[in-house]
């Protein structure tokens, strides 16, 4: 493809707009006819690209249509396809048709809504629709605009975001009452399980690193965090002169999606005067369901909750929801008022300004995101969607039980099924069998798992919700999961027990 003219004026030509967005939605409209049919974790090799893409920018202006062919060719091979019907790995990050074209509304428009003034609509529009979330998932009044109980909530990009700024309010106000070198007394409270995102916002925050207090769960509690383990990792801490700051609770954790219990966790968090932030970055999206609502019981006692719209509620990333019972903490911590942002609104303090909300100044008008979506499938066809990933983890759950070579490790939650092959025989190290297990399947390009390590032990995550994934995918794929494990029992290297079907 040869170069275009140099004309500046075509820049962002309405015109030119329409008929290259045109290509490229059809340029991706393909991908996902194609998308089954490519590996779904992708088999190249590191520096690959490199030695595929010229290793300075054009100084002349490119087609897109020779753009595309170089995606077509280059990038693609490189893509782990996350919206391949055949992801099962980490959790989903569900894009939706509405989702798509909610983040390109937002991306067209692309104003900066860092107050209220520099755009109105993007300001209100996040109240409302954090406002219509909030009562979709049954938050309390206290956590909504509409409650009037000054609280509220926000958008940002990703629950690292979220954690930081919840944690730094925390800090602020802790460090009010003890005084500013107080900060290496603080102490921030989360379980083994806990994301790690959490860790990470505590030392960015300035807590030192030994003041983290991964507190350890056990099979017996489904890996969930005690609220007797809590009260005496405070206490402990407590009497050697530390200060407990902020307790972080998760509905759905990362490893294994176990529910710390949020009342009793919340009555702990109480009694000892910390902030309390629960996290459901993923199992967040089923509290619109009645049937998983008890998961979030205690909610009420929470300072402040996250969800992911952007993990398993068809929202396209990036987009977290924070909500908080006194969001006049967070902005206490993070609000700057320079001169060249001033205006009558701000001043006359009756509108939200979200930069005071967030990390950065700038930031993306991810309402119009979310409300495309909450729009364009209702509330009913949210729940559906939910419903059905469920159904499928249940249906690949009892499929796993069926075949005795096989195990389920921890109790199904949601839609993540935790599993393994078992030991073949005393002193069996299975680790080493599901290992090899996991790397066969992913590296035939038909399906894509990860692991987790809990309790000491290797497992398999199956992790269902990706918007594509149909039933005859899972049970594909665990024909495939078998197919592997006869090949692997037959070839082991100490093949005492096993027979390739798995029956005794
Ligand atoms: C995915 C996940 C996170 C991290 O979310 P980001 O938006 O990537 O920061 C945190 N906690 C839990 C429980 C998660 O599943």
């Amino acid at each position: 493809m040869g170069s275009l003219p140099l004309d500046i004026f075509h820049l962002l030509d309405p015109d030119v707009l329409a008929s290259e967005s045109r290509v490229v939605v059809d340029f991706i409209a393909d991908y996902y006819r194609d998308i089954e049919q490519l590996p779904v974790r992708s088999q190249v090799e590191p520096g690959y690209l490199s030695k595929r893409l010229p290793d300075s920018a054009p100084y002349l202006p490119q087609s897109i249509d020779a753009i595309l062919e170089d995606i077509r060719e280059d990038i693609i091979p490189g893509l782990t396809h996350w919206q391949s019907p055949n992801f099962y790995a980490y959790f989903q990050a569900n894009a939706s048709t509405a989702g798509f074209l909610g983040e390109m509304l937002c991306s067209g428009l692309n104003v900066v809504g860092f107050n209220w003034i520099s755009s109105p609509a993007a300001t209100e529009l996040e109240g409302i629709v954090m406002d219509w979330m909030g009562k979709m998932l049954k938050l309390p009044s206290s956590f909504l605009f509409s409650g009037g109980q000054g609280g509220g909530g926000v958008l940002h990009g990703s629950t690292c975001e979220a954690v930081v700024c919840t944690l730094a309010a925390a800090r602020d106000r802790a460090l009010s009452k003890i005084g500013a070198d107080g900060i290496t007394k603080l102490v921030v409270y989360a379980s083994d399980q806990t994301h790690f995102t959490v860790q990470k916002a505590s030392k960015l925050i300035g807590i030192p690193p030994s003041n983290f207090r991964a507190i350890p769960t056990t099979a017996a509690s489904g890996y969930a965090l005690t609220p007797d383990s809590v009260r005496s990792t405070m206490e402990a801490d407590i009497a050697t002169g530390l200060v407990p700051l902020y307790l972080c609770a998760t509905v759905g954790t990362t490893a294994v999606g176990a529910v710390d219990p949020l009342l009793e966790l919340g009555k702990v968090a109480k009694e000892y005067g910390v902030w309390y932030h629960i996290d459901a970055a993923y199992a967040g999206s089923s509290g619109i369901c009645p049937e998983f609502r008890h998961y979030f019981d205690g909610v009420e006692l929470a300072h402040s909750i996250s969800m992911n719209p952007h993990k398993w509620f068809l929202t396209n990333m990036d987009c977290c929801c924070l909500w908080l019972r006194s969001p006049s903490a967070l902005v206490d911590s993070l609000s700057t008022c320079p001169e060249i942002l001033r205006n009558k609104a701000s001043d006359a303090k009756i509108v939200v300004d979200y930069k005071d909300w967030q990390i950065a100044l700038s930031r993306r008008f991810r309402a119009m995101k979310l409300w495309v979506v909450i729009r364009r499938y209702g509330v009913a066809k949210l729940m559906e969607h939910i419903r059905s990933d469920v159904a499928m983890a249940k249906h690949f759950e009892r499929l796993v039980a069926m075949d005795q070579r096989f195990e389920v490790v921890v109790p199904r939650r949601f839609s993540l099924v935790c599993f393994r092959l078992k030991p073949r025989f005393e002193g069996d190290d299975a680790s080493v069998l599901n290992r090899r297990l996991l790397e066969q399947v992913n590296s035939s390009g038909r399906a894509f798992m990860t692991h987790a390590v809990v309790g000491g032990m290797f497992m398999i995550r199956f992790a269902v919700g990706t918007t594509l994934t149909e039933m005859r995918h899972v049970e594909a794929t665990w024909k495939l999961i078998q197919s592997k494990a006869d090949e692997i029992i037959v070839e082991g290297p100490r093949n005492k027990v096993s027979s390739p079907t798995g029956l005794p």
